[in-house]
């Protein structure tokens, strides 16, 4: 079957058509500017990419410009729209209602809609692709792959906050958890490689890129992981804080006049690796500037190590143990230094990472010894394939 992978976001939309028998990419591309003018991009398999300005006023305009370019004589990858079987799209948000991935139909929509306070950001843009799709492709099924569902699986001791339990009764706030397409991926690629059996094994799952997290998978179920209500908690990440004293949000408005909403901008676009450097949110750029001698790139990458080392300790103890520990994403697939400063605290369990299989980027690799007592793997991430998957399973039902 041949599948439409849809991830969009308020001004982007990026596409994957993803063939479910061979798992290979047939095409992909990304819009975006969109509702500003526009730029699209688009990719067949084997080919160079095309870049086009085109103007895309809204979703709708995009969408049908993918469908267009996907079945172009010339550069297409499909005779017509009848060969996409189906449609998965990326939602951010599917609070305590959605387990698993769903077939997208009116009443469900309901239930993501309820989710838009959650995620307000992120969950509006979801939907506004869906309904673009819906109405563009109306007889094809669509599918809905939160970031939230795979964690919804951790133990009520892990996802409830120390507040006023009224406030999860009457407002579900409580840790959800995000990037859970990509820590679900990974750790059963993880499990599948190492020829361990996924529903007994202790996994630790570090994505991490702009946006990080990391994730404890205990026999297939994550039960664990650092993001929390908002995908603003646990790591330093490019530009957003992470975990914070939350006295220090009071403090801050204080001493410089700020409303809520000027704190909560600084937490999540001014701080991170971007605000402690003072140079750049992107770890090619720090590590340059570390060369050059630059204390604050160095603070900067020593503080997020030091915060990765912390949730990775931590998962090991709830646990009670870890048989592998993995990276994936942007820096952790692209950053053997960080890597190798990472798994150095983790000597004192066994592990050891192989300084010469440990130089690769963007590639899956096992990097740790042979007889290091916890496996350590680079896995690049595939989200899409993973939507792929869970939109042909469910389509097929
Ligand atoms: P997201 O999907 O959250 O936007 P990615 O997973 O694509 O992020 O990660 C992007 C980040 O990966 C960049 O900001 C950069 O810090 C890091 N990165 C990419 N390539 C390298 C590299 N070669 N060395 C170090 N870091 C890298």
């Amino acid at each position: 079957m041949k599948i439409l992978v849809i991830n969009c976001g308020s001004s982007s939309l990026k596409y994957q058509l993803i063939d479910s028998d061979t798992e290979a990419v047939l095409a992909k591309g990304l819009c975006e500017r969109i509702g500003i003018d526009g730029m699209f991009t688009y990719q067949k398999a084997g080919c160079d990419k095309k870049v086009s300005q085109i103007d895309q006023p809204d979703h709708k305009k995009s969408v049908s410009l993918v469908l267009e370019a996907l079945t172009d004589p010339e550069n297409g990858v499909v005779k017509d729209l009848s060969e996409i079987g189906a449609v998965g799209h990326r939602v951010v948000h599917g609070g305590e209602a959605f387990e698993e991935s769903a077939i997208i139909t009116d009443e469900m929509m309901k239930a993501v809609e309820a989710c838009n306070d959650l995620a307000p950001l992120h969950n509006p843009a979801n939907i506004i692709g869906i309904n673009a799709c819906k109405e563009l492709m109306p007889n094809v099924p669509q599918v809905a792959v939160f970031d939230t569902a795979f964690h919804q699986t951790m133990p009520k001791e892990a996802f409830i906050y120390g507040i006023p339990y009224e406030y999860y009764t009457k407002y579900k706030i409580r840790k959800y958890g995000f990037h859970g397409t990509s820590h679900a991926y990974v750790s059963q690629r993880t499990a599948e490689i190492l020829g361990l059996d996924y529903k007994k094994a202790k996994i630790i799952v570090c994505h991490l890129g702009n946006g990080a997290s990391i994730c404890a998978v205990d026999g297939g179920k994550s039960v664990e992981t650092s993001m929390g209500l908002t995908p603003l908690m646990g790591l330093i990440m490019g530009t957003r804080s992470g975990e914070i004293d939350p006295g220090v949000m009071e403090y801050l408005a204080k001493k410089e006049n700020l409303d809520l909403e000027g704190v909560m901008n600084i937490l999540n676009k001014r701080s991170g690796v971007l605000g402690l450097s003072g140079l750049s949110s992107d770890f090619r750029d720090i590590d340059s500037a570390i060369e050059d001698g630059n204390e604050q790139a160095k603070v900067a990458k020593d503080a997020f190590v030091h915060r990765v080392v912390n949730y990775i300790g931590a998962y090991i103890a709830v646990m009670n143990g870890v048989d592998a520990i993995a990276f994936t994403a942007g820096v952790g697939e692209n950053d053997p230094d960080m890597r190798k400063d990472v798994m150095e605290h983790f000597a004192y369990i066994g592990a050891k990472v192989d300084e010469e299989l440990n130089k690769c980027r963007g590639v899956e690799r096992v990097i740790s010894t042979d007889d290091s007592a916890v496996k350590v793997l680079v896995v690049p991430t595939n989200e899409e394939l993973m939507i792929a998957r869970d939109t042909e399973r469910l389509v097929l039902k």
